[in-house]
This record gives structure tokens, sequence and C-alpha cells, in this order.
């Protein structure tokens, strides 16, 4: 995946169709994409990176994964679960901590990631996982919310955001927000009153302390159905906005139904 994404541009444009580059280079990794898929790639960067200087990409990928299994799973369960909002539990001595990404349950364990009672071995909610892990959220949330545009270095995401993630939920389930309220409870959201003047606001949580608001507005005679999507504001210290921008997109490839 670092091979893939060293030839893209990084401008996050969302001409390929997903909102970041990084989250471009996921799905070329894993085959949902392909490289050629960035109209940017030119020359000897068309063909697909089999080989990194230090070994396939497979194996950088995984390599990651490993070193930051390492870091998370010799941290303090007990006290990382309360900062990051897992349940700690303790049997016969084999610590455990739980928690839900996206609506899904993992188990943190001294071995590892697992998922269903299996070892998970997919490095990239391994990945974001353990970082979310080692960062310990080192600032409270504040309930102030803010766009994504808010966070540094986010202004190429903005556009790609705006149209892959809020724009594609404004045109769902324009005239249909029965649906849009089944998925909200199908995706475990909580209708949430907020501060925003909206026609309907719920609150998602992507990882325990990471948040994710839907302000939807209905269409009227004047103005089409839209949509805001909000992070608090201190989001960055739990979670890298790189993976945060991943985490949003593959929310709402999933919201919306189009998970490939
Ligand atoms: S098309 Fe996709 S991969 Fe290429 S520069 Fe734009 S966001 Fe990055």
């Amino acid at each position: 995946m670092i091979g893939i994404y060293k030839k893209l541009p990084k401008t996050n444009c969302g001409k390929c169709g997903v909102p970041t580059c990084i989250a471009f280079a996921f799905k070329v990794k894993n085959a949902q994409l392909k490289l050629q898929d960035c109209p940017y790639i030119t020359g000897e960067n068309k063909e697909s990176p089999t080989k990194t200087i230090d070994g396939t990409l497979d194996d950088n990928y995984e390599r990651v994964s490993i070193e930051l299994e390492k870091e998370a799973t010799c941290a303090n369960f007990k006290e990382v679960a309360n900062i990051i909002g897992g349940n700690y539990e303790s049997h016969n001595g084999n610590e455990v901590i739980k928690l839900t990404m996206m609506n899904k349950p993992y188990e943190i364990r001294k071995e590892g990631l697992y998922e269903n009672d299996s070892y998970s071995h997919d490095s990239w909610s391994k990945i974001i996982i353990y970082d979310y892990i080692r960062r310990k959220g080192n600032a409270p949330l504040t309930e102030n919310w803010v766009t994504l545009g808010h966070f540094p270095n986010t202004a190429s995401h903005v556009k790609a955001f705006q149209r892959n993630a809020e724009e594609k939920i404004a045109d769902t389930f324009n005239k249909n927000t029965r649906t849009l309220k089944s998925r909200c409870i199908e995706m475990g959201g909580i209708a949430d009153s907020g501060k925003m003047k909206a026609d309907y606001v719920w609150r998602f949580n992507l990882l325990p302390r990471v948040p994710l608001y839907l302000c939807f507005w209905e269409a009227d005679e004047e103005f089409p159905a839209s949509c805001k999507l909000f992070l608090d504001k201190n989001a960055e210290a739990y979670i890298d906005i790189e993976y945060l921008a991943y985490l949003v997109e593959k929310f709402i490839e999933i919201f919306v139904n189009i998970l490939r």
C-alpha cells in the first residue's frame, strides 16, 4: 500500500471515486480498484507495483500492522480501555478490551486483534485499531462539532468529501427519509437533538471516542435535500486524519449500501 501511495499525486482530488489518495491506495492493494483508475498515473507508474525495496507490498502492509500490534498489545489494557471507550475484561489472567468499530465488535487480546473469536488478518482494521489504542486520546472530546476542513492539511480532502459523502447521502435519501431513518438505526446511530437546526441529526460512533454527526435537511420548494457531516473538534487526538477520512468513506459505502 505504501508503494502504491508513493506513486500517487497525493492531491486527494477524488476523481477516482474515493475521497483520498490513501483510501485509493487501500483499494488498489485490496484489488478493488486498479492503479490506472487514477487518471493522473502516467508513464512507468502505470504498472501495478508488486515489489518495493523492502519486499512485497503485502509484506510492508503486514509489517506495519505487526509493528503496531507489538506496541498496542503491550499497553496497560485496563487504563487504555477506559480512555478509548472500550470494555475491559479479565478472565483467568487473560486480559481483553472489547470495542466496536463502525458497529462491528472486536476484541483486543494480548495476542492481537480478534473478530468473532478468531485472530483477524485484516491489516486495515488492525492498523486503525492499534493506532487508536496507542494514541490513547490525549485530549477529551469537546462536543463541539467541526467539518473535516477544520483539521490541518485537509483542504485537499474537502471537495472529495462533499462529493463522495455528503452529496451521496443527500442524493440517495432525497424524498426517502424513512429509509434514511432505518439505515441510521441499522448502523447503530442515535438520534441527537444536537446544536444543529437540521431536520434529522444522528450520531454514530466510528470508534467509541470517534463520533460522526450526520445532519440532513429535506428538500423544499427552494432547495434540494442536503447533508452535512461533522466530527468532534478533538477527533485528531484519537485517530489519524487520513484514517478518519478512510473510515468515513467506508461508513458511507455501507450506509448507502454500495459496499463492493
Ligand atoms: S484520482 Fe484518486 S488517487 Fe488520483 S490523485 Fe485523485 S484522489 Fe488521488
